[in-house]
């Protein structure tokens, strides 16, 4: 039996800004091409947000996928975009200062993604020190705990998106330097049981956490004025296909 000439996998090597590990990524296939215009044309975010989870995983070469933070996770998709559709981006922007008939006046402009793209890495510990006998430790914030329980709770209270995402990734707690597991089911009580303080030290550790965002700034051609934009759901706003 003889093997399929398939076209040779370009590989990549990237090194990713938060965790500083080496992965190799490859460009997406145009069976992947197909799966996102699938997830895009769903009326579904979540739909959109899980098929590019599912391709970047795919991108990644080897066989044990690393567990990336939501910086690194960030990073990579940005360099799959560059590998995989090219190094600038055209995006229509809305000017923050006039209106064209009612609507804000609007442009295409040309971007390099590596002068849009900034990183703000912060090395934040998993442990969150409450006293100086009782620690959290936290899961780290994947791509998919933001999909699924960061951008559902968007539109909550700030406290209460970090109160449901803290119960979602307690991991265990230490008392004493003793490492206790929690068990699921458990989680609500702990995190419950919290004093102020304490949630205001685990709301802290999640302004603290790195970010891989873009910033576009642009000088609109209509009122001549300088606009300032920064978008964090990097996929939304540089698409692979
Ligand atoms: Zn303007």
């Amino acid at each position: 039996m003889s093997t399929l000439p398939i076209l040779p996998v370009e590989q990549t090597s990237v090194t990713l800004p938060e965790s500083k590990k080496t992965i190799k990524i490859r460009p997406i296939t145009v069976r992947e091409e197909q799966m996102l215009i699938m997830g895009a044309e769903s009326d579904v975010q979540k739909d959109f947000h899980e098929m590019i989870l599912q391709v970047v995983n795919n991108c990644i070469i080897g066989e044990n996928k690393p567990i990336l933070s939501l910086a690194d996770f960030s990073y990579t998709y940005m360099k799959l975009r560059e590998i995989s559709k090219g190094t600038t981006t055209n995006i229509n922007l809305k000017c923050q200062h006039c209106k064209v008939n009612d609507k804000p006046f609007s442009e295409n402009k040309d971007f390099q993604l590596d002068k849009v793209m900034k990183m703000d890495i912060k090395s934040v510990s998993s442990i969150i020190k409450i006293t100086d006998s009782y620690a959290l430790q936290l899961k780290p914030i994947t791509f998919d705990v933001y999909i699924n329980h960061f951008i559902p709770n968007l539109e909550k209270n700030i406290r209460t998106l970090h109160y449901l995402m803290a119960i979602e990734l307690l991991d265990a707690v230490l008392v004493n330097d003793e490492n206790i597991k929690i068990a699921t089911d458990q989680k609500k009580e702990i995190i419950d049981s919290l004093n102020q303080t304490a949630m205001n030290k685990v709301q802290e550790w999640f302004i603290n956490q790195s970010t891989v965002y873009a910033e576009f700034e642009w000088k609109c051609s209509n009122c001549k004025k300088e606009n300032k934009v920064i978008e964090v759901d990097l996929p939304f706003f540089f698409g692979l296909v």
